[in-house]
């Protein structure tokens, strides 16, 4: 049987993961480990790229994020998952790949420029956050996967490292003048998202999230307090169920009949928000509670996720390291004095 293709994709660490996240990766990263070979990691030297000034929350969130992870269903067994820092080649491999990017093009990415604009609070202004997106490229080819699942909005990240891994290959040949890096795919999967519970982007930043741990009690405290469409003041007043956050949950956890029979009373007042929010509640909580179970389990063990991110990240570590070999040949940079004459003698012997 051939070897499935290889899949790589990471997160920067940001504590425990909300329902945005489920819907937005994790759900995808569910299907992927089945069909290719998976690498998931947690990418802390990303997150010191806007982050730096504080650390100190790095190594919690961590672990919460992971075990939100495995909790919504990732497995070990089918994935490998590791953590950025733990596998320093990337470090190794990013610095080479800062030698030959033109500053250009990390100017040009759009992100670059957007998110300086809209990040007022801390000075983005380093050479590290210029440079994320060779990190990035590293972090990507070190495990030469095939295909990186990523929304529209990111697709000029995935083609920026194509540029660098042709940029690398047209300058350093592996033996036989093969090319060191396959050019990676985007894996373009629709990103659904569900809206916050003011009805904007769900993110901690806005204090608008639902948690995958989050009990029971507390889901139904939040949705009370959720948005609804703003014209319905009184009970009597009609709806417009396309514009109501709350229905989009119903859209997403509800079974088709209720989905019409709320879309069909909203509008004609036959429903009041509050029957209506109770009624989505009953059909999000059989979703969550899975979630939670394994959530107690590992919690229950907290050791469990530290092992499974040290066997990840061993294992990871295995694979970069015959990369960063293969580079390192490639760009004639092996001060092991004996291997360099083989290598010698080899390409002397290739036609
Ligand atoms: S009845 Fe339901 S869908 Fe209609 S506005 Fe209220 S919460 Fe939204």
């Amino acid at each position: 049987m051939p070897a499935r293709k290889r899949v790589l994709s990471g997160m920067r660490p940001t504590g425990r993961l909300h329902l945005g996240h489920l819907v937005g990766a994790l759900e995808n990263w569910i299907k992927l480990q089945d069909q290719y070979q998976c690498f998931f990691f947690v990418a802390d030297w990303h997150a010191l790229t806007t982050d730096y000034a504080d650390t100190s929350q790095i190594t919690d969130n961590t672990c919460q994020m992971v075990t939100d992870w495995l909790a919504a269903g990732l497995d070990p067994e089918k994935a490998t998952f590791f953590v950025q820092s733990r596998v320093p080649e990337h470090a190794e491999l990013s610095l080479l790949f800062s030698m030959i990017t033109p500053l250009g093009w990390l100017e040009r990415v759009p992100s670059y420029k957007e998110q300086r604009e809209q990040i007022r609070d801390k000075d983005l202004g380093t050479h590290g956050f210029l440079g994320y997106p060779v990190l990035q490229a590293a972090d990507i080819l070190i495990y030469k996967a095939h295909f990186v699942p990523v929304g529209e909005d990111q697709v000029a990240h995935v083609e920026l490292t194509r540029e660098i891994a042709r940029r690398f290959n047209s300058f350093y040949k592996a033996s036989r003048g093969r090319r060191v890096f396959p050019e990676p795919e985007a894996l373009l999967t629709p990103t659904p998202k569900l809206p916050g519970l003011d009805g904007r982007k769900m993110s901690k930043s806005y204090g608008n999230v639902l948690e995958l741990a989050d009990e029971p009690e507390t889901i139904r405290e939040k949705v009370s307090a959720m948005l609804t469409d703003p014209q319905r003041v009184r009970r009597t007043d009609p709806g417009r169920p396309e514009i109501c956050p709350v229905f989009g949950y119903h859209r997403r956890y509800s079974t088709e009949a209720v989905i019409k029979q709320v879309d069909r009373d909203c509008r004609t007042a036959a429903i009041g928000c509050v029957d209506c929010k109770a009624l989505m509640v009953e059909h999000l909580l059989p979703v969550l509670e899975p979630i939670r179970e394994r959530r107690r389990q590992y919690e229950a063990r907290p050791e469990s996720v530290a092992n499974i991110l040290a066997e990840g990240s061993r294992k990871a570590r295995g694979v970069a390291r015959r990369t960063m070999n293969q580079v390192r040949e490639a760009m004639q940079m092996v001060f092991d004095w004996e291997k360099r004459k083989r290598l010698r003698a080899k390409a002397e012997r290739t036609p």
